[in-house]
């Protein structure tokens, strides 16, 4: 399928790896020229450069955390004005309810609400004045059914989430959708780190702790990041501007839930 993406310019953030870069690398198999982002200046340049490679698009890296204002900035220095942004940083880490303080709260809402929400109000008038735009936020099927150790995550991406509902139906007159795209367990960096989680408390194998998890996902094994942005690259598309202010998960059927 065509996705009429050819010649659009997108921000992805957080995309040197995992479910980020699953996103960057579909969107730009349909064409899109992109600017990414990460910390890690040199692992960014090298998913820069095999994305290049790979689909000759022209890619520009802004090494920086995007989770603080300068860095922000810094993204937004080199392209004001995408057609499309995809929101992503890293996960809060998890823990127990009752050790988190003030300052963990804090961190978990710039990085997972306040960052995303930052973005889109100063990229969505320029896709308002365009006519058409789509946001794209990656958050976490913890929206729909809370992850008991994820409480930061958990609190975090809910406050995103009612963001999102208001405001996507404030824009979607102008040609611009802002969804959400609930990952489940995808085999990156950040499983492994809760495997390892998991190997810690229970005292068990690294094959054992990710079996034990694959078997709580009906599809029995993790998602991969190709899917994912597979997935990022449709509510992309010009085929999806009917797709508003969505909550789509996109975990194998992990949540258990009707709707
Ligand atoms: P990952 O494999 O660890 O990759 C994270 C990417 O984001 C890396 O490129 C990393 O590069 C970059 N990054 C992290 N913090 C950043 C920051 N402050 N500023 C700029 N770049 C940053 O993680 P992932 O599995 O793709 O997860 C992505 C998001 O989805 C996370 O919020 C995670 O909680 C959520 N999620 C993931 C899963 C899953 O199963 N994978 C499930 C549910 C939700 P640098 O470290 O160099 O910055």
């Amino acid at each position: 399928m065509d996705l009429g993406l050819k010649g659009k310019k997108a921000i992805v953030c957080a995309s040197s790896k995992g479910l980020g870069r699953g996103c960057a690398e579909a969107l730009a198999a349909a064409g899109v020229d992109l600017v990414l982002n990460a910390r890690t200046a040199s692992t960014l340049e090298e998913t820069a450069e095999a994305i290049r490679t790979a689909h000759g698009v022209n890619v520009q890296t802004v090494a920086c955390d995007i989770t603080t204002e300068e860095g922000r900035a810094e993204v937004l220095s080199v392209l004001p004005d995408p057609d499309i942004l995809v929101n992503n940083a890293g996960g809060p880490p998890p823990g127990l309810w009752s050790d988190w303080k003030i300052d963990d709260f804090e961190k978990a809402l710039h990085a997972n609400m306040l960052t995303p929400i930052m973005l889109m109000k100063h990229t969505l008038p320029h896709m308002i004045d365009r006519g058409w735009g789509r946001v794209v936020n990656i958050t976490s099927q913890s929206v729909k059914a809370p992850i008991p150790a994820l409480g930061l995550s958990n609190s975090a991406r809910a406050g995103l989430t009612g963001y999102v509902a208001g405001t996507s139906r404030q824009v979607a007159e102008y040609g611009v959708t802002i969804n959400n795209l609930l990952p489940g367990m995808h085999a990156t960096d950040r499983a492994q780190a809760l495997d390892g989680g998991v190997v810690k408390a229970q005292g068990i194998t690294m094959e054992e702790a990710q079996k034990q998890r694959q078997a709580t996902i009906p599809a029995r094994r993790y998602g991969t990041t190709q899917e994912f942005g597979a997935a990022c690259a449709f509510l992309c598309s010009v085929h999806a501007g009917f797709i508003v202010g969505q909550n789509i998960l996109h975990d194998g059927g992990g949540t258990n839930a009707t709707i």
